[in-house]
């Protein structure tokens, strides 16, 4: 019998967070020889998803949950989850029903064939806008031009299966600003991805925005690659250059042929330019300097405020995670 941990991260989910236990479990309970628990992680919410889930988990035996002392992001929830996971595997879900709870038969088959990862593919992205997937496109293509040890998995997002080892090799990422999806790519083994469509949201509301995608994209690139710091180099260096040439330039012309050269529009063009790469620069030292300020604190990365009725004394750590 093989036990396998679904892990739920909920930030303000009161209105799907009861849909969604029996629409999985009745799902999974039909897949042979094996045993579900789940973990919803509370993420902080301002709404009663607490309550409901101090409920569900009265209710039903297998569903056990924690509860996060604030919010602290979903990558910081799916943490709190994959370190109290007791299962031989482990599946990670959104609450909110977007993805169908019958992928998992699918990723368990593989997983038993000796896949270590098996994530779920969108077929499409027809349901989002079209700048929304012009950005995705964006950010793909630049991180697999930039990082070059590792291939980035297109459009598989965080609904996916975990071996053991995975798992205790995710742990070993203690890292407090997280990109799960280059975590998961990082820490290698065998990869299958398994195709489903992204259903749209049960009920409630989405909690990204555009801002936080953004940000969201400047993290995976900055804790994944230093390519923007050595193009910066490249681009300083070639200014460089083109300002010695534009000098020798400026002074033949001037020494040959005793032509003054127009100063005011070429001297503001130059110094716009030189201005406008000298912030470009700088700005991309101050994100990987903005890492290392968050990296050098050694902050936990998520502090538990209540698991199961009880209410912790203890820092967890990734030592002391039972949650029974
Ligand atoms: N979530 C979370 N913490 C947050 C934001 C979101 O745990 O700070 C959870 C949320 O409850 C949901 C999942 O992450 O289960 C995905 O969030 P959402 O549906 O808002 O994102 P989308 O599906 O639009 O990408
Ligand atoms: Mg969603």
């Amino acid at each position: 019998m093989d036990k396998i941990t679904i892990i739920v991260p909920c930030y303000n989910e009161e209105e799907v967070i009861d849909l969604f236990y029996p629409a999985v479990q009745s799902c999974v309970e039909k897949i042979p020889d094996c045993e579900f628990n789940y973990i919803f992680v509370n993420d902080g919410s301002r709404d009663s998803t607490l309550e409901k889930l101090r409920a569900i988990s009265e209710k039903y035996p297998n569903a056990n949950y924690l509860s996060l002392s604030r919010n602290f992001g979903k990558e910081s929830a799916m943490m709190a989850g994959i370190d109290y996971a007791d299962g031989d595997a482990v599946v990670i879900m959104d609450a909110d029903l977007q993805h169908p709870p019958e992928s998992i038969a699918e990723m368990i088959k593989f997983w038993r064939e000796g896949y270590d990862d098996v994530c779920a593919k969108r077929v499409d992205r027809a349901g989002e806008t079209w700048l929304k997937r012009t950005c995705a496109n964006i950010f793909y293509k630049l991180m697999k031009k930039f990082s070059t040890s590792y291939e980035m998995q297109r459009d598989v997002g965080d609904f996916r299966l975990l071996s053991r080892r995975c798992i205790e090799s995710l742990k070993l990422l203690r890292e407090n600003q997280r990109f799960t999806k280059g975590l998961f790519t990082w820490v290698g083994y065998r990869k299958k991805e398994i195709p489903f469509e992204v259903q749209p949201r049960a009920a409630g509301q989405t909690t990204w925005n555009y801002i936080a995608l953004f940000n969201l994209a400047m993290k995976g690139m900055t804790s994944f690659t230093t390519a923007p710091l050595h193009l910066m180099t490249f681009l300083g260096l070639t200014v460089s250059f083109g300002a010695i040439a534009y000098m020798i330039f400026v002074f033949s012309m001037a020494l040959i042929y005793g032509d003054p050269v127009a100063g005011y529009p070429t001297l503001l063009t130059v110094m716009l330019f030189l201005g406008g790469t000298q912030l470009l620069a700088l700005g991309i030292i101050g994100e990987y300097l903005s890492q290392i300020f968050h990296e050098t604190k050694h902050r936990p990365i998520y502090l538990l405020d209540e698991m199961n009725g009880k209410t912790p004394q203890f820092i967890p750590t990734e030592r002391n995670t039972k949650i029974k």
